[in-house]
């Protein structure tokens, strides 16, 4: 990605920003949860390579976009993967139209919760924080995308951080892992409030939450995006809530890896935006958007090292124990 092709999308992402919240503006007052013990070096089990490994699979299948046959076969090994540590999982399916005129298409969140003690279906009340990523790929005409940072990384790395929680099964119950479909406009980004085009699973996902009333369980939401670049450089966008890039910093300065957080000046349009103005979740977008193969066919898995995936995972199941447990 060319620097002037980042200023105009950030531009773009500001304008759709400003345009749909104005009348929106995220609360994210600060409520008080019962303080809870947290496994504090837990982040000492997430696996780089594991997760590697998960993203290696995912960028197999080949392209992913939302409604083809392909991200099928992507929601299986997800499914499998999490029932395997123990985790259920739900399918959150519904039809949309994002680009009128072009038709409907069947979209799939796939929601995944824990339960200490096996019960069958796991309650829904005990989660306190989510963490989500995109699993689909953007649909691009005539060009092999099969995003391998953009829509593998996070997803591999969420499938890593599943396992290492079910390793402490009364901390697991306090997550809620989604993984989103639709993330990416098939045509070009909309407002976040109500689309119709771009962040359709992130937005659907947001509505249920907030007509349920689960929305106020939820202490904090963390996404991931595009966390697998060699070269690794957290561009956190500004609309990140003070308390949470305050606690990712902090974690950053106690694991060494402070260099590979930095801000960004502008927002930045994601999976996270649903979350705060619609949820009104505290939420956060733990993003690397300094990412050149963005949105081309170059967006390969030889851009990606496990270590960058250690380093985040460790980062956030280090920034989580702690915010939890406050
Ligand atoms: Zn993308």
């Amino acid at each position: 990605m060319s620097s002037i092709a980042r200023d105009i999308f950030f531009a773009f992402a500001l304008c759709l920003f400003i345009g749909g919240c104005k009348d929106a503006t995220p609360k994210c007052t600060a409520q008080n949860f019962p303080r809870i013990s947290t496994p504090a070096d837990l982040w000492k089990e997430f696996s780089g390579e594991k997760a590697f490994e998960h993203v290696r699979a995912q960028v197999a299948l080949g392209p992913r976009p939302s409604g083809s046959a392909t991200i099928e076969k992507a929601r299986t090994h997800i499914t499998d993967t999490l029932k395997a540590s123990g985790w259920q999982v739900e399918r959150q399916e519904f039809e949309d139209t994002p680009v009128p005129g072009k038709g409907a298409l069947r979209f799939v969140n796939l929601i995944a919760r824990f339960s200490a003690t096996a019960v069958q279906p796991v309650s829904a009340n005990t989660q306190r924080a989510i963490v989500c990523s995109h699993y689909d790929t953007k649909r691009m005409t005539g060009i092999n995308f099969v995003g391998a940072n953009d829509g593998a990384s996070s997803t591999g790395a969420l499938l890593e951080l599943a396992r290492v929680l079910a390793t402490t099964p009364q901390f697991a119950e306090y997550f809620e892992l989604v993984f989103f479909d639709g993330e990416e406009a098939v045509d070009k980004f909309s407002e976040p409030l109500d689309g119709p085009d771009g962040l359709v699973g992130s937005r659907h996902y947001a509505r249920a939450l907030r007509e349920s009333g689960r929305s106020k369980q939820f202490q904090l939401a963390v996404l991931w995006d595009m966390i697998g670049d060699k070269d690794l450089t957290v561009t956190l966008p500004n609309d990140t809530p003070p308390q949470l890039s305050s606690a990712l910093f902090a974690a950053g300065e106690k694991l060494g890896t402070r260099k590979h957080l930095g801000a960004y000046s502008d927002p930045i349009l994601d999976d996270h935006v649903p979350l705060q103005i619609i949820a009104r979740i505290p939420a956060m977008d733990i993003i690397d958007f300094d990412y050149e193969p963005w949105h081309t066919s170059g967006d390969t898995l030889d851009k990606l090292s496990p270590d960058s995936l250690r380093i985040i995972g460790q980062l956030t199941l280090s920034m989580l124990t702690q915010e939890l447990g406050k």
